[in-house]
């Protein structure tokens, strides 16, 4: 049986209507993972042979170096440029031909490295979990159903597909078309509305429109876009 413990965080993400309510939970989950990987993995053994083995993103490096405990992050470094460097230790491989060894390492293999990522991973879990959990909602309560449908864009492109994606196996083959085109009608609208901001907004550059008011939505129009199609 699946659990829906974000049914609470995703209520009140919806009611607060503040955009996407993927994007509001990634934000929590994410300052959350970024506690976590400084504090209490740091004594979960297991925790570590994750971050030993996957190490962080970019970003996600950015975020905890920003945190003023270096300690943690020191530690947590250590033992994964450890493995890193045990990681690029040239692999031998016996030749065809004759006893003698050959050295290979792919830049693949030095990609998959540098891509990894623990607090990603952890984070695409939850959300993943978050986003089935959107249309359990959406079918088995009706405030809940009522109240997605009647707002604007409650969720950014990449979340859309994210939603769609994950309610398989969460509500009947019946009710997933369903779901689906009422995900998809609230897209266009939201694109729709967008393109009209936006294009409201590169008209009032034209000197002829001088003068002429924008309303707060496409003055932010550029801004919303960003937002909408960029996810951070
Ligand atoms: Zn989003
Ligand atoms: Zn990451």
């Amino acid at each position: 049986m699946k659990h829906h413990i974000y049914s609470i965080p995703l209520a009140e993400a919806l009611e607060a209507k503040c955009g996407c309510i993927l994007c509001n939970l990634e934000e929590k989950f994410e300052e959350q993972a970024v506690d976590y990987f400084l504090g209490a993995s740091m004594m979960e053994p297991d925790a570590r042979e994750i971050t030993n083995e996957k190490g962080f993103c970019r970003r996600h490096l950015k975020k905890m170096f920003e945190k003023p405990n270096k300690l943690s992050l020191a530690l947590t470094l250590e033992t994964h440029v450890k493995e890193l460097e045990e990681c690029l230790e040239i692999k031998k491989k016996e030749g065809h031909f004759s006893k003698e060894t050959t050295a290979f390492l792919t830049s693949e293999d030095i990609y998959e490295t540098v891509r990894s990522c623990a607090l990603c991973d952890k984070l695409n879990s939850q959300l993943n979990a978050a986003a089935g959990n959107i249309s359990y909602l959406w079918s088995k309560n009706d405030e809940f159903r009522i109240m997605l449908e009647k707002t604007d864009d409650v969720l950014c492109l990449e979340h859309c597909a994210l939603a769609i994606k994950m309610c398989d196996g969460e509500i009947s083959s019946f009710k997933k078309n369903e779901y689906i085109n009422m995900l998809i009608n609230k897209q266009k609208k939201s694109l729709s509305k967008l393109y009209e901001n936006l294009h409201n907004f590169t008209l009032s550059f034209d000197y002829r429109n001088s003068g002429k008011p924008l309303s707060p939505e496409e003055k932010s129009s550029v801004q919303t876009a960003v937002k909408y199609l960029g996810k951070y």
